[in-house]
């Protein structure tokens, strides 16, 4: 949807943010980890936020695994002949050499505690469900031994399959299946005409490479107070855009520090676009990593991922005290901008790495559909899928928020993350991360 109108207070611009959203997501494309496209999204991160006006900015490089290529085939016998299906890899699982065999369905997670070391020893195994998110029902897959797990994810009653990604630390430390996809519609016809028998092939070279989070810095006149930190991603899953994961929270950080830069604050803002967020927070795991000694300094993280679904909902996911979560609804209610409040400790967003370091999180995202969004990790996530409208009627409620934060002395709420919130995080942290605490 294009820009129609001009933005007074603040001097948000509409056109401008149009302009880099449609470089990004129409000029560059797809912006997996580690290839040439995430290169050149971070080097205009770079340029954009130089003109902006910010003190500082840098990019720091971190190892990540980039998908070089995949093929997957899947094929069905359906009465006397073997019918093609749509399929594709999960990113970080390994291929598998030409696999037939019977269709084992398993119904997750309500079956895993099923799963005995070597029962699916050469099965070829559909798993209706999401993948494991629990440890160990992840090590039970693992230990079951399956020769190909098909994947159908019931959150896309749809006829496409999404890209998605494992945790790279249960694949390092647990061992990993060969995992492919194929859609809903297809798994759901092949229930029903009772189709028993399937071959997998699923080539996919990954390869070590470099992805960069790119970092700048607002000067504030008093360096001694808490920093706010405004974060997104600019990575995206493989075969496509990621007009709304996530453009949309890239173009909110560019518009954020062009209009703050000009502002007197006595606070330091902190700009940071994450690379290899799609492979679980890769990139913002690195910058704690690299940074745990400074996040002390840092006193909350303003997070963008996914934000201009044209019908939705916006939501906000606060990790925080109470005061914290009052204080932001408060403020943006009074900016007209209404909310959906969360309160969860979420591992799959950029703020998670910060949280787990006790540093409390505002996530701002845009939601069409009971689970989550229909384009997402999808061909469907393009520039003709978002609404710049919305993502200006975001900002103008969440820009003074940020602005009055910036420059007041003391935070108008509780600093800090609940001892619950903190006790979650570290065992997510524990659990898929491998972080030690
Ligand atoms: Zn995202």
């Amino acid at each position: 949807m294009k820009p129609t109108q001009t933005d007074s207070p603040f001097d948000l611009q509409p056109r401008r943010l149009w302009r880099d959203w449609q470089i990004l997501c129409g000029d560059i494309g797809e912006l997996r980890a580690g290839t040439e496209g995430e290169r050149r999204a971070a080097a205009l991160l770079v340029d954009r936020l130089r003109k902006a006006g910010a003190d500082r900015v840098w990019t720091e490089d971190f190892d990540c695994q980039s998908l070089r290529s995949s093929r997957v085939q899947v094929s069905a016998r359906e009465g006397r002949r073997w019918r093609p299906v749509a399929a594709n890899i999960v990113t970080g699982a390994p291929g598998t050499g030409p696999v037939e065999g019977d269709l084992e369905w398993w119904e997750m997670p309500e079956s895993a505690h099923r799963l005995k070391p070597g029962c699916l020893r050469g099965k070829v195994v559909a798993i209706f469900g999401p993948l494991p998110t629990e440890v160990q029902h992840h090590r039970r897959l693992v230990e079951a031994d399956p020769a190909v797990v098909i994947h159908v994810d019931e959150r896309l009653p749809f006829s496409w399959t999404k890209s998605d990604g494992v945790y790279p630390h249960w694949a390092r430390h647990y061992g990993m299946p060969s995992i492919i996809t194929v859609p809903y519609t297809d798994a759901w016809r092949w229930r029903r005409e009772r189709v028993g028998r399937v071959r997998v092939e699923a080539t996919v070279r990954l390869e070590p490479a470099q992805s960069q989070n790119v970092i700048a810095e607002l000067t504030g006149t008093e360096p001694g107070l808490p920093e706010i930190f405004i974060t997104a991603h600019h990575d995206t899953q493989a075969g496509n855009p990621g007009a709304d994961d996530n453009g949309s929270g890239v173009v909110c950080l560019l518009e954020l520090a062009r209009v703050l830069a000009a502002r007197p604050r006595r606070r330091t803002l902190r700009l940071v676009s994450f690379g290899t967020e799609e492979q679980l927070s890769v990139g913002s795991a690195a910058y704690v990593r690299a940074h745990s000694l400074e996040l002390a300094k840092a006193g909350l993280v303003v997070n963008f991922d996914s934000v201009s679904s044209p019908l939705g909902h916006f939501e906000l996911s606060c990790v925080g005290k109470n005061s914290l979560a009052r204080h932001a609804v408060r403020a943006l209610a009074d900016r007209n901008l209404d909310v959906v409040l969360r309160r969860v400790v979420t591992p799959f967003v950029d703020n998670f790495p910060f949280n787990w370091a006790g540093v409390p999180s505002l996530w701002f995202m845009r939601t069409n559909f009971p689970g989550g969004r229909w384009q997402h990790h999808s061909p469907h996530d393009t520039l003709e899928h978002v609404s710049v409208d919305e993502v200006m009627r975001l900002l103008r409620a969440v820009v003074p928020l940020v602005d009055d934060l910036a420059r007041d002395e003391r935070w108008p709420f509780a600093a800090g993350v609940p001892v619950a919130q903190r006790a979650e995080a570290r065992r997510l942290g524990r659990a898929l991360f491998g972080f030690r605490s």
